[in-house]
């Protein structure tokens, strides 16, 4: 590293997040002008030919990544995930007799629920708050509803640390997956899905844009009364150029696209790396329960947010302002829960990962 790069920190921050540093190297590189296109990424029509190959680009590497069929849709849209959390009710809920069911394993999942309670008919399949979001559901304690119109689900809850690593069987019923803090963090058996978002700012580049996958059948869903921007038709049947997308948003989302497939050679080695780093955490709360306290039980762990509470908040506190001082940066939980939140998506370095156990083996010796 040189330059300014040498004063970056390992950055644990929720989101936005970490992004890969020859991604990053790239962007500024070419800012000031693409290369053979005379302007930069920030000052092109998103009608030009060169924005619309940037598109198509990252749409091809999203597909080939995912291995998404033909028949999904991809769309590049605005408003983040909460704006999803309205969109998807609004288009696959409104209308006669129709019910959805949602899966709450924690803050998020939660929220999803409660704008979707504003569309429509809504049944709650599984809350885990009696245990404040420590676990996912186990099969026996989920049945569906059969003629529901999708059973929603948060694929990892950013804020407590709760991660589905494989799907529940939903029968017949297209799973909704609000994948925002883990796309891109393992291959995902796209067939299971009717259709994932997931804003970029977590795990797949910058914040302003919100990827979603569609399955063509749900594209049907959206009454043609809906304004135009919150029906998924006008984007999918304008290739997400209905209106100016967000254009820098999206290339810095294909860098990190191609990033997975070059550098790191696909999702199932993304994931492997993934598990690796994340084992490297558990295993120093596995070692240490009296003093490092895992919030999330041993089989719903989350592979990208490792949270953990100390003895007491001072403790916490002193913790939290050493590992600053090391260079271990944007480590405290969230507001709502507090305690410490280690987030370690795909573009956290191993090295950070280490550091971390270390400071964290260090500051448990020391006290
Ligand atoms: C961050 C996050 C959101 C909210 O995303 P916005 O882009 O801020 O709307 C929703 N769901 C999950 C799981 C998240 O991690």
């Amino acid at each position: 590293m040189s330059g300014e790069s040498s004063q970056r920190i390992y950055n644990f921050s929720p989101g936005p997040a970490v992004l890969p540093l020859p991604v990053l190297e790239q962007v500024q590189r070419d800012l000031l002008c693409l290369p053979g296109k005379g302007v930069s990424i920030l000052e092109m029509s998103h009608r030009d030919k060169a924005f619309i190959d940037i598109l198509d680009a990252t749409q091809a590497g999203l597909r080939k990544l995912l291995g998404i069929p033909e028949n999904y849709k991809i769309l590049f849209l605005q408003g983040g995930s909460r704006l999803q959390f309205s969109m998807v009710p609004m288009n696959l809920l409104r209308g006669e007799g129709r019910s959805a069911d949602y899966v709450l394993t924690g803050t998020w999942g939660k929220s999803a629920q409660k704008e979707a309670l504003r569309e429509g008919q809504v049944r709650v399949a599984w809350d885990g708050a009696a245990t404040k979001y420590d676990r996912l559901p186990p099969a026996a304690e989920l049945s569906f509803d059969p003629s529901a119109a999708y059973v929603h689900l948060t694929s990892n809850e950013t804020i407590e640390g709760v991660q589905f690593l494989c799907e529940p069987d939903t029968g017949n019923v297209p799973i909704v997956a609000d994948c925002s803090s883990d796309f891109l963090c393992r291959p995902l058996p796209i067939e299971k899905y009717g259709l994932i978002y997931a804003c970029a700012q977590k795990n797949a580049g910058p914040s302003g844009v919100t990827i979603v996958i569609i399955r063509d059948d749900l594209l049907a869903a959206g009454a043609d009364s809906l304004p135009g921007y919150l029906n998924f038709r006008s984007h999918a049947d304008e290739n997400s150029l209905w209106n100016t997308p967000p254009t820098f948003a999206i290339y810095v989302v294909k860098l990190v696209v191609d990033w997975l497939l070059n550098d790191i050679g696909g999702l199932s080695a993304m994931y492997d790396r993934n598990v690796e780093k994340a084992g490297l955490l558990y295993e120093v709360l596995d070692e240490s329960p009296q003093f490092y306290k895992g919030h999330a039980q041993r089989d719903s762990r989350s592979i990208m947010n490792v949270t953990f509470r100390l003895p007491d908040a001072d403790t916490e506190k002193a913790f939290l302002a050493e590992a600053d001082r090391r260079k271990l940066g944007n480590l405290k939980g969230h507001r709502s829960v507090g305690g410490i939140r280690a987030s370690i998506y795909n573009a956290m370095p191993r090295d950070g990962v280490l550091a971390l156990r270390d400071f964290m083996r260090e500051f448990r010796a020391g006290r």
